[in-house]
């Protein structure tokens, strides 16, 4: 039975970053292997989604800043009826943001509430890369 119930990347995955102006540095330091958050450049914090303007100040002073990838399970739900099933959840990052996210490469029953997880750029079909976790 081991691994029969393994989280997988769901076909339309929960995380693709629609390509606009806002979210193209994103994606093109994705395409390197990087992970960048949005940073105000006024009120200096991070923030996630990426937008046209700081939702704490509403600054358009936004920077890209590197990001290390680790975060831990914020909140979660386990999609069985799904097939394959698949994970989302809410990620809080290392750095404050809480991204909408897919947990992929573990047991769907391991997933926990503060599990420590890691990002990992998912190919989806021909588009962009999308960013996922992982236990890390
Ligand atoms: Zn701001």
């Amino acid at each position: 039975m081991a691994g029969q119930h393994r989280t997988q990347a769901p076909s339309r995955p929960i995380a693709s970053i629609t390509r606009q102006p806002e979210s193209a540095p994103f994606q093109d330091a994705a395409a390197e292997g990087r992970f960048v958050v949005p940073r105000c450049g006024a009120c200096g914090r991070l923030h996630w989604y990426p937008r046209a303007l700081c939702p704490f100040c509403f600054s358009n002073d936004i920077t890209w800043q590197d990001a290390s990838g680790r975060g831990t399970v914020y909140s979660y739900t386990v999609m069985r009826r799904a097939k394959p099933a698949y994970a989302i959840a809410y990620v809080q990052l290392e750095e404050g943001p809480i991204m909408m996210s897919n947990i992929v490469g573990c047991d769907l029953d391991a997933v926990r509430i503060g599990m420590a997880v890691k990002l990992v750029f998912e190919p989806a079909g021909n588009g962009p890369l999308v960013p996922m976790f992982t236990p890390a």
